[in-house]
């Protein structure tokens, strides 16, 4: 389901920008349709009333848990419970718990969605992966098929459900510049309604010019001026690569001005090496752009948004952890507004990589420090907890 496709389907129910904005907020947040002095049973137009359960029903059914699985014990992180698969959903003020969530979609495909440390979560975008990374599960199948941009949310509200999120990275299973109109779809929401900042929504690719094509574009964007004495234009469908909003209009006008303004998310760009040739085999249906145009692109959105551009680099014992990689990453990033991840190879079955060894890591990251680039190292994919994308999901369909 489209996020635009439902925001349609409540205009045909006589919902007004108004009626729209109180329901996606109460679904993405989790939250009550009433508000003081305007419970939704007055409030909401009647046929959208007399619909509401069955789109309530049609919305949890996008994204239900199907597993749960403790992160991997790692020094640096704190243990889960381990409740294991399919444990009830509840409420939770801890919004550092780590574990990773089997989401079954509503046609039984399956997904990932990982709770990460400090009220994160990484979501899904795709059924599986057509980049085909050496390094990870999801592309093994390729890609099965896309979600919608509801899809995308729910696994939001799902975990939302359990916990508070307020930082959202789209690096879980999926290219989110191979569905970039769902991905921006629920970017906008989550960023409005949603009510998660901008900067804290992170949007992850292998590189893609249309990406920083259509990012660039939202951030010459203006709001489209408030039509005169009516509210009629906010029933155009948006036009294919828009994202859903509405202008402004009458009492709420403000909020809804801010609803339609396109959110600016974060990037994060999985680099892996500066080697062309090499990162050619590493992404292997990745879009060929010379290396030091998508930082030079990247580099473009980061000083125009006052957001660092993530630099993610998996570490391959033997294939991009040598000196020269790191005389090379030097060159590259110096002066750039960056920071650079290295997260280790996690070992999975069926992958004949390694990481390479803690000391060859910690030099790595220190040499780079101290020559100015700022270098981290995450546990994982972004994830601070075992979780190359598509091993779940793996486990869950040999379930079946
Ligand atoms: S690492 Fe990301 S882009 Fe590469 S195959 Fe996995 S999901 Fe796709």
């Amino acid at each position: 389901m489209r996020l635009s496709h439902l925001r349609q389907r409540l205009r045909d129910l006589g919902a007004k920008p108004c009626h729209e904005d109180r329901l996606l907020r109460g679904w993405s947040q989790v939250g009550s349709y009433d508000r003081a002095h305007s419970p939704a049973k007055t409030f909401f137009p009647l046929a959208l009333r007399n619909e509401l359960p069955a789109i309530e029903a049609e919305l949890h059914g996008l994204a239900r848990l199907r597993g749960e699985y403790p992160a991997t014990p790692s020094p640096t992180l704190p243990r889960t419970t381990g409740e294991g698969a399919n444990v009830a959903l509840r409420a939770s003020s801890n919004d550092d718990e780590v574990a990773r969530l089997l989401v079954e979609l509503h046609d039984g495909q399956m997904v990932e969605s990982v709770l990460l440390p400090r009220g994160g979560l990484c979501v899904s975008t795709q059924v599986g992966c057509a980049v085909g990374c050496v390094f990870c599960m999801s592309g093994r199948d390729g890609l099965l098929r896309q979600l919608g941009s509801a899809e995308i949310v729910a696994q939001v509200v799902l975990a939302r459900k359990r916990r508070a999120v307020s930082k959202v990275v789209f690096m879980g299973m999926g290219e989110p510049a191979h569905n970039l109109d769902n991905v921006l779809e629920a970017i906008q929401l989550l960023g409005t309604q949603g009510n998660i900042g901008h900067k804290n929504l992170v949007l992850s690719t292998v590189g893609d010019l249309k990406v920083f094509e259509r990012l660039m574009e939202g951030l010459t964007h203006k709001p489209s001026p408030q039509p005169s004495g009516g509210t009629t234009s906010h029933l155009t469908k948006p036009a294919s690569g828009q994202v859903a909003g509405y202008p402004a209009s009458g009492r709420g006008g403000e909020r809804e001005k801010r609803s339609s303004a396109p959110v600016k998310p974060a990037l994060a760009i999985s680099l892996h090496t500066t080697d062309s040739a090499l990162r050619a085999k590493l992404l292997p249906h990745a879009p060929q752009i010379a290396i030091e145009e998508l930082v030079e692109r990247a580099e473009a959105y980061a000083r125009a948004t006052s957001y660092p551009i993530q630099y993610q680099w998996t570490l391959l014992d033997g294939v991009n952890d040598s000196d020269a990689e790191l005389e090379r990453i030097v060159r590259l990033l110096t002066g750039k507004y960056a920071v650079l991840n290295f997260i280790p190879f996690n070992a999975v079955d069926g992958l004949d990589y390694r990481r390479p060894s803690a000391e060859r890591i910690a030099l790595m990251a220190q040499t780079l420090n101290q020559q100015g680039i700022y270098t981290r190292v995450r546990d994982s994919a972004g994830h601070e907890i075992d979780g190359a994308c598509g091993q779940l999901r793996a486990r869950g369909v040999k379930v079946e």
